[in-house]
This record gives structure tokens, sequence and C-alpha cells, in this order.
């Protein structure tokens, strides 16, 4: 019996259409997200992460019977059930007046069958998977969602990582200790993938001179699926078990060996499956390996040598490239590559200079590590980065594998990246664009005409409703804190110290993300004594909440951590300096919308960022440094029209990171003092920022039409996947 079946026959009849939706995370981004599981039991669904599965087999029969008596519950359940079954047919209600899905008629060679294979070593669909460590896994997830919603058919292709990505506490001295929590996989949304004998489909990959098996779970995402390798079976080694263990955790030996089943295995599995990708979409290069898996079985069929055949697989396959740091990330070693695929590429007919050379940036360097990002530029026959700016780093940074090119001619173009408005827009924002946008659907996304019609939201109105997200972000994080300070034993009056812990009457800055020391996570206390004279401002006082985590590996990390530990307690500071410990996608949908300000200023270049577009989309504006989306997004303002946000330090700033961050430190404090706080201080009799809230407006108007996964994917179909013949266009298209 399938899991979803023996959740059906525990529930009472009224609620059995529940048990469809607990197992379809299209639940996660309707509007009844907040209500429909919490209200079942409130403290339960806390409790068990926002894993519907988990709560509804949790909660006991006797509760479910009330919810089941409940007529006003029913009723919305019946509603949104039906909104369900017309979504599995037809996605998108934007759609509903155009029978034939856009998709299909752009691209009418991709079916279920022949869907894109996305492949990505991490998903972030929703907090109750933790699959994800940052923005790759969201931008994974979102690409589903928005593939689901448009009609692309798509399946993703990820690893079940038994540990997930580690959790975050951070200890009296401030600082991180990680630990992980073992996934209960039967009780997550996912079914195991079972053939018509009810067996569980499997399939067979050599690791280190021994056979792994690797079995299938498969997660729906409204009309996408993701399907999740996972090596723990009893009938592996013990070492073989443990390879899906945890995300980016282990020794090169264990990441290179989830490369190998990601890439090697995923195509494996698509096959078992009978399906046949079309395309096949490297999100960044983990997958790569998988190319061969590719050509090896075309060379099955052909007389053809491997360069002929390499050129076939390129045909169907795509690359995004993510890293803007060059090849650091992602490499092994010859030996270690050798002492797992040397058994491998002779079944391509490849040498041991000619494997390894396909990795090799410089083939004739029989020592330089093999990187995963070099076999995928060479194996796909489109790339591309995931902004304009960051398009151009690649062509530089890669030019070297294009011996014939110039810079410009290197073939690696952009494609920005965007974010699922639906999941992003908290629903009292969306509740607002639906009533005054003027259409019945809350995330109209890629129609920029409608989103003009922001103008017509009533400012009180608009400022009412960012200003209960704030609230809303100020009670969460406290009760964030006062549980952390708990769980370390802090004394009594630290404890209660959290209620004088931010207001929400002040202006409220935020920063969430990975601590690496290139983030830069710490530029506003460069200089402690002008950031104290800035935040504790007798009239106009700055907060700040921050949240994310370091790397296991990443000492510097987390010392910065650690010293933004020590800001929260400072006398002077710690009413206005808060820290959100462990950092996922349930505190970033607090976070991110309950901001005035979003700050990112990583040293430059940076890839895109997808934050400020999360937070554009719920009215708060950016504070950035001129790159990756930012760069793209940006409007300064003048002739008649109002800025959308502001720039922190110069467009070509100074190449030393030392003085990089005294130029950067210097316009933010700049910025903040002179500009920022003054202006959302300035309020008019009804107690309104009328200026601040007409920079609101000029932000949601020119980023939410753009920069959403909608236009993403969209993109994605008619430039990457099936471009129109002709050359491969080397910058993206403009709206
Ligand atoms: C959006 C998101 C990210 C990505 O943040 P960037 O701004 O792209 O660095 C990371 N983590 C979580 C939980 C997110 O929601």
């Amino acid at each position: 019996m399938t899991s979803v079946l023996r959740l059906k026959a525990k529930l009472p009849t009224p609620l059995v259409a529940l048990a469809d939706l607990a197992y379809d995370y299209w639940w996660s981004w309707t509007e009844e997200r907040v209500s429909l599981f919490s209200t079942i039991d409130p403290s339960r669904w806390q409790a068990c992460g926002h894993n519907p599965v988990a709560l509804l087999e949790a909660v006991p029969l006797e509760r479910l019977w009330q919810v089941a008596e409940d007529p006003y519950y029913l009723n919305r359940l019946r509603h949104l059930v039906s909104q369900f079954e017309t979504y599995r047919r037809e996605g998108h209600s934007t759609q509903r007046g155009n029978r034939a899905p856009w998709a299909s008629q752009v691209a009418p060679q991709l079916s279920p069958d022949r869907p894109v294979a996305y492949f990505c070593t991490e998903f972030g669909l929703h907090e109750s998977l933790p699959l994800y460590a940052g923005g790759l896994g969201v931008l994974a997830g979102d690409s589903l969602k928005s593939a689901s919603d448009l009609g692309v058919p798509m399946v993703g292709v990820g690893l079940l990582y038994r540990q997930g990505y580690f959790h975050q506490h951070l200890n009296r001295s401030g600082w991180q200790e990680e630990h992980y929590a073992h996934c209960e996989v039967n009780h997550l949304p996912m079914e195991l993938v079972r053939d018509e004998f009810g067996q569980p489909v499997t399939i067979k990959l050599d690791i280190r001179q021994r056979p792994v098996r690797v079995q299938v779970w498969r997660v729906q995402v409204g009309r996408s699926q993701l399907y999740l390798l996972d090596t723990d079976r009893s009938d592996n080694d013990p070492l073989d078990r443990r390879i899906t263990g945890q995300l980016y955790g282990g020794n090169p030996e264990t990441r290179l060996a989830q490369a190998l089943v990601l890439g090697i295995g995923g195509v494996r599995m698509l096959y078992a499956l009978d399906i046949e990708p079309m395309v096949y979409h490297l999100n960044g290069s983990h997958g790569a390996f998988g190319l061969l898996e590719v050509a090896l079985r075309d060379l099955r069929y052909s007389e053809a040598d491997f360069e002929a055949i390499a050129a076939q697989v390129r045909q169907r396959s795509v690359f995004t490239t993510h890293s803007p740091v060059s090849a650091a990330s992602n490499v092994f070693a010859a030996d270690l590559i050798e002492s797992f695929l040397g058994g491998y590429w002779p079944h391509l007919g490849l040498s041991r200079e000619d494997f390894l050379a396909l990795g090799n940036r410089r083939p004739d360097d029989p020592w330089d590590l093999f990187s995963m990002t070099v076999l995928a530029l060479r194996l796909s026959g489109r790339a591309n980065g995931v902004s304009p700016r960051h398009g151009e780093i690649c062509r530089e940074m890669w030019q070297a594998l294009y011996p014939d090119c110039t810079v410009d001619q290197v073939p690696i173009g952009a494609i920005t990246n965007g974010v699922h408005a639906a999941t992003w827009t908290a629903p009292l924002m969306s509740d607002l664009y639906r009533q005054y946008l003027g259409y019945d659907d809350p995330t109209p996304t890629s129609d920029p005409s409608r989103w003009s019609r922001v103008d017509a939201i009533p400012d009180d109105q608009l400022w009412q409703r960012h200003s209960l997200l704030k609230e809303r972000l100020i009670a969460y994080t406290r009760d964030r804190v006062r549980t952390a300070r708990h769980s370390r034993g802090e004394a009594a009056d630290e404890i209660a110290a959290v209620d004088r812990l931010l207001d929400p009457q002040v202006l409220t800055l935020g920063f969430g993300r990975r601590f690496s020391p290139y983030k830069r996570g710490e530029l506003l206390f460069s200089d402690l004594h002008r950031a104290i004279r800035i935040l504790a401002h007798p009239r106009r006082p700055i907060q700040i909440v921050f949240a994310g985590k370091a790397n296991p590996a990443d000492d510097e990390g987390k010392r910065i951590i650690q010293r933004l530990m020590e800001w929260c307690r400072h006398p002077a500071l710690r009413d206005r300096v808060a820290f959100i410990e462990d950092y996922d996608m349930a505190v970033a949908k607090l976070l991110l919308p309950g901001v005035d300000l979003w700050l990112n200023h990583p040293r430059r270049p940076e890839a895109s960022g997808t934050s400020g577009q999360k937070v554009a989309l719920n009215g708060g504006l950016n504070c950035a440094t001129l790159d990756g989306w930012w760069a793209e997004a940006y409007r300064p303002g003048g002739g008649g029209q109002v800025a959308n946000g502001w720039v922190i330090g110069k467009a070509n700033p100074a190449p030393d990171p030392d003085s990089q961050n005294q130029q950067d430190a210097d316009s933010l404090y700049d910025l903040l003092e002179h500009h920022i706080a003054p202006l959302y201080y300035q309020r008019d009799r009804a107690g309104l920022p009328r200026q601040w809230i007409a920079m609101m407006k000029a932000s949601i108007h020119s980023c939410a039409p753009y920069y959403n996964s909608d236009r993403m994917v969209a993109e994605y179909l008619t430039q990457m996947y099936v471009p129109s013949p002709g050359p491969v266009a080397v910058s993206s298209v403009s709206p």
C-alpha cells in the first residue's frame, strides 16, 4: 500500500482529501498554507517542522473528528480541493483563459515522459524537507514550482540526504555548533518508487569497486516531480549507505561518491522509470557525470566515437554555473577521480588522459585538478550565468576553455535568477495585490502592466499590511531569541530583556544569508562608534535582525557570527540587534517580508542574490552593492521617477578587499544616516512616511514582474531548452 493510501485509511471521511494535499507541495504556495494544517493542531504543527504528513499521522483521531465536524473548515477544504483539481489539469489560473497552455505551444516536443530533467545537489521546496543549504537549492525548488505553474514538463533529480543539512546552535560564547537531525523518511511527504510488482525500483552503480544499490523517492510538486536517490539500503555496505547522508558533509571522497550517484545514478534512474529527457539541465555542476552516462547510452547504439557522441549530447544539455569564485569549488584530485572512475572511462572508449582532460582547465597540465564545472561546460551545448554581470564574469573566467573565442564570444549567456512569487509573497500582501491589481490570481507574475496598478493601493493600506508583517517578525524574533537564551542557560534578567528587544516603530533592517567572509556580514560594525551613533540615534533609531549559517569548515565565518553575538549583548545595542539561529525557509518567510530594508553587500563580484527579490515582492526596500541582480534592477530615480532603493559603494570598487570594505562601509553609514533614516522618519499628519511608501511602490512595480521564477523558467525554455536555430544568445534578453 502506498503511503498516501495508508494515510487516507486513517483520516475521517470528510478529511480524506487532506492526504492528497499533504503529499503534494502545491499546498505550500496557496494562500491557505498558513492555516490549512496548523489549525488542526498548532503546537504539533510547530513541533513537526510544518510537515503535514507527520502532523496528520500524529494527531489523535478524536481531534481529527472535531475538525471533520467544523463546517467552516470543511468549506475551505472543499474550495481548496477544487482549486487543486483545476490546477492539476490546467496549471496557473492566469492561463485559464488560454486553454492551449503556453508551454506546449512553445515547446511541443516536451511531454511528461520526454521532460526537462533538472539536476541539482540541493532542492529547497519547503522547510519540512531539509535538502537545501541556501540559494542554489531554493532556486531549484522555485524552478520546479514555476515549471509546474507554467506547464513546462520538468522532473527534478536530487539526493535524499538522510541527515539533511545541519542545524545551527550558538553556544554561550556565540560559537556555532552543528548538529544533524535524522530524517524520518517514512513520515515525509514522499513515496518510495515501486515497480509493477510492488518492489522498490533500484538501480546499480559501481563505486569503490563495489556495487551500490540506489532506491528512488518521488516528491510531488504540483505538476512537477522531484526524484530523490537514496543509498541507505540494508543490502549496501555500511560505508555506501552513508553516501547520501549529509548535504555538503563528509570528505572529498564522499562528495565524489555523491556526484556519481546524482549524475550517473540519476540518468540510470530516469531510464529505469521510462523517462527519456529531451533536455538535461545541470543547475550547478554536481550532476555533470550524468552527461557521460547519456553519452554511454548513445554509444551503445552507435558506431561513432566519443567526440561525435559528445556533440549529440551537447544538443540536449544545458548548464547553469553559479559560483563566481574561480574553480576552487567542486574539484577533485586526479588520483581520486582515477580510483572512482578508472573502471568507467574504458566503456566510453577513453584513455585516462582523455578522460582527465575533460575536467582540466589546462588539458596539457597533468597536475591540474578535475573540475566539475569544466566537465559541465565541455559537455553542455548551452551555458549561462545567473545575472548579466555574472555572465560577463563567467565569460572572462572560462575564456581559456574556448581558445578560438574572444571574451565576448565565449558561449556563456545569462539568465537572471528569479523567485517563486506565490511562495515568497506573504498572504497578507498577495491579498492586497489581488484587491488592487485587478485579477483573481494572488500572484500574477510576468505582467508589468498589471503591476503598474500598485500605485492604486492606498498608502495607508500598504503601510498597515507592511507594519503587521513587521510586528509579526518582531514577535517571532523575540520568541526565538528567548528560546535560544533559555537553552543556553542564560540568567533570568537576560531572558527578561528579550521583551525590550526590537520595536515596531523603529526602522528595521535585515541581513540573512550564509556567513562567509566575502559576504561581509559585519560591514555595519566596521566602525563601532559610528554604528552605535546611527543605530542608537535618539530620534531616528535603527535596528537590525541577522540570520544565517556558516559552513561547518569555515572558522572565519563562525568568528563573524561570534562577533555579531557580541554586538547583540553590547549595552548600547542590545535592544537594537538580534540574531535568529538556524536560518531556513521558515525563518526566511517571516524575516524577508517583515523588514523595511534589506542589506546585501558581498565583496564583488557575486552571482545574483535572490533574497532582495523576495523582500521587494513584499514591499521592502533594498540597499545593496551594485552587483548581481541589483546591478540590473536598481533604478536611481530622478526626472519624475521615484528610486526603487539604494546602492552601497561604487560600481567599480577598489580591487583590494581592505579599501573595498572601507569604501563600502563609509557609503553604508552615509546612506543610513543622511538618506535612509531621515526618509523613513519623515511623516505626514497621518503618521505615514509618504516618500518611503512611494519608494515601496516603485520597488514592487519595477521588481515584481521581472525578478520572479515564471519569467526565469520561461527564458530557460525559449533560450536554453528549445532555442530557435541560430547562434547561442550571449547576453540575456530584456523583459
Ligand atoms: C532565498 C534564500 C536564500 C538565498 O539567499 P541569497 O540572497 O540568494 O544569498 C538562502 N537561504 C534561504 C533560506 C532562502 O530563502
